[in-house]
């Protein structure tokens, strides 16, 4: 793929995922997955000690890429099939995107800060991965392209917001983390029917606010 992912690099993805494991990670292709995707490229060159370490980091704009284990968990409990087309809600880095193709998915991805949509757009392809990239308000979810068979919302959401619920097939999975400005509960939510959701909780985490409009630069 990249010539400056090195044995180096590869080493310390083998103990990120050994790691994960242990944290208890069980999906395989997931596993995989994290285990191919060359995060230090996704970071400034000045932090790549800090690849590898299961932490989130700051990406510029004020966000940041989110930690190994929170991918990880989401990527799983979204149970991804080969060619299962998916929107994720907040692209940022591009890492969580990167995983999704790796586990054989086709992504849709959107994101509300055009400085960062712009910088993915361009980077990701670069490195051998190409979801469609979308500038916009992931509130709504991108209606045109619906139904998707799973939606990944990878910010803090008050509430699920309805836009992306109708998007969702019937039988279609969204993982969504739901709570205030830092801590919010992991939610999945299925649709079992046209108009029946079933929900279940996954646990605490932090994510940054999922925020309504756009940002232009
Ligand atoms: N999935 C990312 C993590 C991104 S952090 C990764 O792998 O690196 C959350 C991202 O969601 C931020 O980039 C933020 O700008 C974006 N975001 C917040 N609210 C949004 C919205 N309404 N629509 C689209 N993106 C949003």
């Amino acid at each position: 793929m990249e010539q400056n992912d090195t044995l180096l690099h590869r080493g310390l993805r083998k103990r990120l995922v050994d790691g994960l494991k242990i944290k208890g990670i069980r999906d395989e292709r997931v596993l995989e997955a994290i285990g191919r995707v060359p995060r230090h490229l996704f970071m400034e060159s000045g932090f790549l000690n800090f690849a590898y370490k299961d932490q989130a980091f700051p990406i510029g704009a004020g966000q940041t890429i989110s930690q190994p284990y929170t991918v990880a968990v989401q990527s799983q409990l979204l149970e991804i099939e080969k060619n299962d087309k998916v929107l994720e809600v907040g692209t940022g880095s591009g890492y969580q995107a990167a995983v999704l193709l790796e586990m054989g998915a086709r992504v849709f991805t959107i994101e509300r800060q055009k400085e960062l949509y712009v910088k993915v757009q361009k980077f990701l392809p670069s490195i051998g991965y190409s979801p469609a990239c979308f500038f916009g308000d992931g509130y709504k979810g991108l209606p045109s392209f619906a139904p998707f068979d799973k939606i990944i919302v990878t910010a803090g959401a008050p509430a699920v917001p309805a836009d992306l619920k109708n998007q969702l097939r019937v039988g279609g999975r969204m993982v969504i983390p739901v709570g205030d400005n830092n801590k919010q509960e992991m939610n999945v939510v299925v649709r079992v029917s046209e108009d029946e959701f079933k929900t279940e909780k996954h646990g605490r985490f932090m994510f940054v606010p999922l925020l309504k409009g756009t940002v232009n630069f």
